[in-house]
């Protein structure tokens, strides 16, 4: 077990944020995660935070624990059927090369997710989604290590209350768990989802005659490329808030009073798009110190260079309550904070 001290996190989380860890241990083997949690190192369950790729996490403060990187890896079809692949992946792996692995060998139905950054381990934490595709539409099983009893249980797709932007691993397990692996269940005959608009015009200018799961892959990766800043070059967790699910009644209410603003229809009930209530209410383009809302995404928080965490978060708060004070509407911050 390697074990480094008081180490900068800046390069581990994609807003760029100069915070320390007490400890650092890489784990790449369950027998190497038993030996962590059975150290002296060890002293509960929140003073060990599992780290993926970083991309939706707000360090708001130094760590003061063992941040544990996940290096498992390995991808394997593991079963198939007339109409499925069973598909395993450790949860080390990095997303958008799962996804390219599944684009290699047409597995079917995580295109519309293409280029989402972190790891294979947390996109169950959040039902990660985009352009109409949720993880919970490809989701199998999982398995993962509890910290505390130190055995390893078994979740299916009922067990994990998969909501939207959410999970029982973000809300009641929060910390719980270690993520090992994922299986997904991908389709053969692929069922393409192209009704959100940019999809089409991209498809459009791509001059694409026939449908298929690459095509749809690289006109996800174009709009992504040309719309989302990039945070190799400025630091950001990707969309900061959650989009408002409100009644069918509040939103006539709000349409009322509001008429531009945007909305989306949400099963039963109506999704705001919070990018819009952000920007009305002023703060798109907003920048006090290094921290900022961006220019081009409003619901997008930035770091310029050397924000600090908490700058990050009271700039967020602020946002939150003016957005309550203009329209009734409670934000909820979907970057999980540490
Ligand atoms: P981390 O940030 O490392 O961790 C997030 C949380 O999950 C933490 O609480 C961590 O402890 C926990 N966790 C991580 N791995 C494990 C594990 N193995 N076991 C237990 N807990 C674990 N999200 C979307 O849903 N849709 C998008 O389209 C999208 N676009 C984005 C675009 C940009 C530019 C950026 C920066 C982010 C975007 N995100 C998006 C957010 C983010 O990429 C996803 O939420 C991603 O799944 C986070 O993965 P990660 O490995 O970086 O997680
Ligand atoms: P967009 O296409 O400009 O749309 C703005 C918002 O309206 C999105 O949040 C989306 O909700 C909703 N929307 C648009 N068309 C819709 C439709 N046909 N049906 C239902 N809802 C619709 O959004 P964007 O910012 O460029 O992002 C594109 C996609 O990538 C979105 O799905 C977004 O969630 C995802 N994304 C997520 C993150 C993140 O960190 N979570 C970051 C960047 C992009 P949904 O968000 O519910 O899809």
């Amino acid at each position: 077990m390697k074990v480094k001290e008081n180490i900068s996190l800046k390069t581990f989380n994609t807003f760029g944020i100069d915070a320390r860890a007490k400890y650092f241990i890489s784990f790449d083997s369950l027998e190497a995660i038993r030996e962590i949690v059975e150290s002296d190192l060890y002293i509960n369950e929140q003073q060990s935070l599992v780290l993926g790729g970083g991309s939706n996490i707000l360090f708001t403060k130094n760590f003061d624990g063992i941040v544990l990187k996940n290096d498992l890896k390995g991808i394997e079809c593991i079963k198939e059927d007339d109409e499925n692949y069973y598909v395993k992946a450790a949860a080390g792996e990095g997303w958008h090369q799962f996804v390219l692995h599944c684009l290699e060998h047409n597995y079917a139905g995580v295109e519309n997710l293409s280029l989402i950054p972190g790891n294979v381990g947390a996109s169950p934490m959040q039902n990660i989604g985009a352009y109409g595709v949720e993880i919970k539409d490809v989701f199998h099983s999982l398995k993962a290590f509890h910290k505390r009893d130190k055995t390893i249980a078994e979740f299916f797709k009922n067990d994990c209350a998969f909501g939207y932007r959410e999970s029982v691993f973000k809300n009641k397990y929060k910390n719980d768990f270690i993520i090992l692996n994922v299986t997904y269940k991908l389709r053969k005959k692929p069922v393409f989802h192209t009704e959100y608009g940019a999809i089409e015009m991209e498809l459009k200018n791509m001059n694409v005659q026939e449908l298929n799961i690459q095509n749809i892959s690289q006109a996800v990766i174009n709009i992504r490329k040309a719309k989302l800043p990039d945070p190799a070059v400025i630091g950001n967790a990707g969309s900061f808030f959650k989009n408002p699910v409100i009644t069918k009644t509040q939103y006539e209410l709000l349409k009322n009073e509001f008429p531009a603003i945007v909305a989306h229809p949400f099963n039963d009930e109506v999704k705001l798009a919070a990018a819009w209530l952000i920007e009305t209410c002023g703060w798109k383009g907003y920048r006090l110190g290094d921290a900022g809302c961006h220019e081009n995404q409003a619901l997008v928080l930035v770091n310029y260079g050397h924000a600090k965490g908490n700058e990050i978060f009271e700039l967020s708060q602020k946002i939150v309550e003016s957005v309550q004070s203009a329209f009734g509407i409670t934000l909820e911050r979907e970057v999980n904070i540490y």
